[in-house]
């Protein structure tokens, strides 16, 4: 049926100004029982503004129904069309029946500029459908957890940090897993912006050779946070009804997952709206790992050396956060050659033992080249990168690489001094580790300055 066609049952319409930028504007509509689709047209401009042209108006949208979350929109697009149903529903909100009674429709304004003010009109159409009453069951909305690829324990490479069209990525979810085999990766995190629809992708149902880690991005407009191990919607909106991001971390470890600082030091307001971390409780505060390497490492937007350098002033002060990386998978060309992965060390290739391995610092940050770094301990025992070990306890380091390219150095830091430093496309090397030592890692850095592996 043609949706477009019906009149607007509801019609909303402002003028934003800079002053209305980082807030939530609440759109509620009473939706009447016996309603079997529904349609939003939400209009606004101007988007891009004339200088300079890297700056946008960014204003989103999610949805809640009588019962909760329904879904959301966070992409550019002056025109946004969403359109749900019994079993199915435009990407970034979930399909399903309809139920009657007070719905709202959230407009997230995460950049306002100053200036021309932005208009914004919204059209609610939504009615009863009898083509519809033949139509088959609703699709899933709850995670269905799988069991795992495989039994053994080993190192496990994937990305922890994705987009797809259920936000705005450009991939569907099975053109994203796709790339993600070619790459050769065991799992994949789909962390769409502020939406769970991602993680009931019909596509997921065929899929059986690549390990999916349920999440979320919390994309707040102060700062962004991967949410990995969690299926439900997490309430991102900090200043909405007083909700703080200790709250939301709260919520994201009440639900058994983990809370990745992304992309700390990026760009923010006007070039990455919303990217740079300015909370400032939470630094690290209860964040389970931070990435290091968002993106490729030369990204200007991403300002991976800065996310580096204060990782390692936070391990300096007696913090002990575990390092990854993420791609921010948007687009295929972020799969290209450098991107960076994390190889996890799990006990074997489930979502629980691979979480378990972030969260001990079981992790490789790596463009390619493999960096391993094991201690054999007095008592016999082992330690791998992460663990926490008496240095009196430690027998012996052991730094292993294998394809370093030309010219690539790889170094011993201890305290964050560089210690020891080697070349050559593999090696090993048994560097000391001073009595008082508190934190030590080692790196391999490319001809070109770029840091290639992290351990
Ligand atoms: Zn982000
Ligand atoms: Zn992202």
């Amino acid at each position: 049926m043609d949706t477009a066609n019906h009149p607007p049952r509801y019609v909303f319409e402002d003028l934003l100004t800079v002053r209305d930028t980082k807030r939530y504007f609440l759109l509620p509509f009473d939706v009447p029982p016996g309603t079997s689709w529904l349609r939003l047209d939400f209009y606004y401009e101007p988007e891009r503004v004339p200088h300079p042209k890297e700056v946008a108006n960014l204003v989103c949208l999610s949805l809640f129904d009588s019962q909760g979350f329904r879904g959301a929109r966070h992409s550019f697009g002056t025109h946004k069309v969403v359109e749900i149903g019994p079993s199915a529903a435009t990407p970034g909100f979930l399909p399903g029946p309809l139920p009657a009674g007070r719905w709202v429709l959230e407009v997230d304004t995460f950049m306002v500029l100053p200036g021309t003010p932005v208009s914004y009109r919204a059209e609610v159409r939504f009615g009863p459908d009898p083509e519809q009453a033949g139509a088959g069951p609703a699709p899933s909305t709850v995670w269905r957890p799988r069991p795992p690829l495989r039994r053994e324990p080993g190192w496990y490479r994937g990305d922890l940090h994705t987009h797809t069209i259920h936000s705005d990525g450009d991939e569907t979810v099975a053109g994203l897993l796709d790339l993600a085999r070619r790459r050769g990766l065991h799992f994949v995190a789909l962390t769409d912006h502020n939406t769970t629809s991602q993680l009931f992708d019909p596509c997921l149902d065929g899929n059986r050779d690549l390990l999916i880690i349920p999440g979320m991005e919390l994309t707040t407009h102060y700062g962004h946070a991967v949410s990995l191990g969690t299926t439900s919607w997490i309430d991102w909106r900090t200043g909405h009804e007083g909700r703080t991001i200790a709250q939301a971390i709260e919520d994201i470890h009440a639900a058994g997952g983990l809370c990745i600082l992304a992309h700390l030091a990026a760009l923010g307001d006007p070039v990455c709206t919303g990217c740079a971390w300015l909370f400032t409780d939470q630094m690290p505060g209860q964040v389970d790992a931070m990435e290091i390497c968002n993106g490729m490492w030369f990204q200007v937007g991403s300002n991976n050396p800065v996310s580096l350098h204060i990782w390692k002033e936070w391990l300096q002060a007696g913090h002990r956060l575990p390092a990854v990386a993420g791609t921010d998978f948007h687009a295929a060309h972020d799969y290209r050659e450098g991107a960076p992965a994390n190889v996890v060390y799990a006990r074997e290739l489930s979502e629980a033992a691979i979480l378990e391995g972030v969260a001990r610092g079981h992790v490789m940050v790596s463009t390619g080249p493999e960096l391993y770094l094991e201690a054999s301990l007095a008592d016999g025992g082992r330690a791998l990168m992460g663990d926490r070990v008496d240095p009196a306890s430690v027998r012996a380091v052991e730094v292993r690489w294998r394809g370093a390219p030309a010219g690539a150095k790889v170094l011993w830091l201890v305290d964050g001094e560089t210690c020891a430093a080697w070349e050559g496309e593999h090696g090993e090397a048994a560097p000391t580790l001073p009595p008082g030592a508190r934190w030590a890692l080692a790196e391999m850095w490319g001809a070109d300055g770029a840091l290639l592996a992290l351990t």
